[in-house]
C-alpha cells in the first residue's frame, strides 16, 4: 500500500476504530466531539423497541456486552473526566488537583473467596512527581511539568471523587441507560429480576444529574455512544445490521480519519512557516550579540543599527507568537 493511503487508513478491530501511522496503529476516536460526529445514535444502531422485540437469550446478550465490557467502560469513563479537546488523557490528582502521571492496577477482595482479584480496565493513580517517576525509569508521557511542583502523594482510583465511586452496579450498565434514555435497559433488567440492579443505576443517574456534576453528565452522554457501539460491535454485531450501523460508523471514521489528515497538513504547513522565523529571531540575535560585543573591545557605539537590529528582533518574535492555523 502506498504510505500516503497507509497513513490515511482507518480500520474497525472488534468496535474500536483504529488509524494506521507511520509509527504504528492509534486509536482514531477519542475527544468527545470526535465520538458526536463518528458514532451514531441508538436510533442508528440498535433501536430500543428493536431491542425490547428481541427473543429473551438476544437481550441477555446484549446486557452481557454491556456488563461485561469493562475496559471499555472504565475507558470511557476516565476519557469523560480527563480527556482533553486535543486527545490527550489530563488526568488531575483529586486531592491537589496536580497532573497525575503514573497508575496501577486495581485488585478488589471477593468477599466470598477473600481471594484478591484484578479489577479489570480500572486504574489507580499515584500523584507523584515526574522525576520520581523519571527514577524509576517508567515515565511515557512527556507533558511538561515543572519538576519543582508539589505533589500529595496520595492514591486515587479511576472512579474517585465521582457519582461511580461506591457502585454497585457495572458501569458499562450506566453507561447503555444514558445510551437509552427512555427506560429500555431498566425494563430489561427488571424483567430479568435485576431490581437492585435498578435501584442502584437511577442513583447513579440521578447523582450525575446535579448540578455539580453537569460536565461529566454531558460528556458521558457522548461517550456512551462510544462504549455501546464499540461494545455492540465486539460482542452482537448480528443484532445491529438490520440498521446499518456499521456502514455508518464505517464512513464517519473514514471522514474523521480525512480530517485529522487535514488538520496534521495545516500543523506542517505552520511548521514550514514557523521555521525561517526561527532563523530569523536567531541571525537578529546573533548580530546584536556581537554589536554588543564590538563595544567591549572598543568599537564606537552605533545607535541608529543597534535599533534597526531590534526593531528586526522584535518583528521576527512577533511572527512567532502568531496563533497557530485551526481548521
Ligand atoms: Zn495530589
Amino acid at each position: 500500500m502506498p504510505k500516503k493511503a497507509r497513513q490515511r487508513s482507518c480500520k474497525l478491530l472488534r468496535g474500536t476504530i483504529y488509524r494506521e501511522t507511520r509509527t504504528g496503529v492509534s486509536e482514531l476516536i477519542q475527544t468527545d466531539s470526535q465520538v458526536i460526529r463518528v458514532w451514531p445514535t441508538a436510533d442508528q444502531m440498535l433501536p430500543g423497541a428493536a431491542l425490547e422485540a428481541l427473543p429473551n437469550q438476544a437481550k441477555r446478550k446484549v446486557l452481557r456486552a454491556f456488563e461485561q465490557e469493562k475496559k471499555r467502560a472504565y475507558k470511557c469513563l476516565r476519557w469523560a473526566r480527563w480527556m482533553t479537546h486535543t486527545g490527550q488523557l489530563d488526568v488531575r490528582c483529586i486531592h491537589c488537583l496536580k497532573k497525575a502521571w503514573s497508575y496501577s492496577a486495581v485488585k478488589q477482595r471477593d468477599p466470598k473467596t477473600g481471594r484478591y482479584r484484578v479489577d479489570k480496565g480500572k486504574r489507580r493513580w499515584e500523584c507523584v512527581n515526574k522525576v520520581e517517576r523519571s527514577v524509576a525509569g517508567k515515565v511515557t508521557d512527556s507533558s511538561p511539568q515543572s519538576p519543582k511542583q508539589k505533589v500529595c502523594g496520595k492514591k486515587f482510583c479511576d472512579t474517585a471523587g465521582s457519582p461511580f465511586a461506591n457502585a454497585r452496579v457495572p458501569i458499562g450498565l450506566v453507561l447503555a441507560v444514558l445510551y437509552y434514555p427512555t427506560g429500555t435497559i431498566e425494563r430489561l433488567l427488571e424483567a430479568e429480576g435485576r431490581q437492585n440492579q435498578v435501584l442502584a443505576i437511577q442513583e447513579i443517574v440521578k447523582e450525575l444529574a446535579q448540578r455539580r456534576h453537569k460536565a461529566l453528565h454531558s460528556r458521558l452522554q457522548r461517550y456512551a455512544r462510544l462504549f455501546c457501539g464499540e461494545a455492540l460491535f465486539a460482542r452482537c454485531i448480528e443484532l445491529t445490521d438490520p440498521f446499518g450501523g456499521l456502514a455508518l460508523v464505517e464512513a464517519n471514521a473514514r471522514q474523521e480519519s480525512v480530517r485529522v489528515d487535514m488538520k496534521l497538513a495545516s500543523y506542517k504547513l505552520y511548521w514550514g512557516v514557523l521555521q525561517p522565523n526561527y532563523q530569523a529571531v536567531r541571525i537578529a540575535l546573533g548580530q546584536i550579540k556581537r554589536l554588543d560585543r564590538s563595544l567591549v573591545h572598543g568599537a564606537p557605539l552605533d545607535r541608529g543599527y543597534r535599533r534597526k537590529l531590534v526593531n528586526e528582533l522584535q518583528c521576527a518574535v512577533r511572527a512567532l507568537m502568531a496563533p497557530p492555523i485551526e481548521r
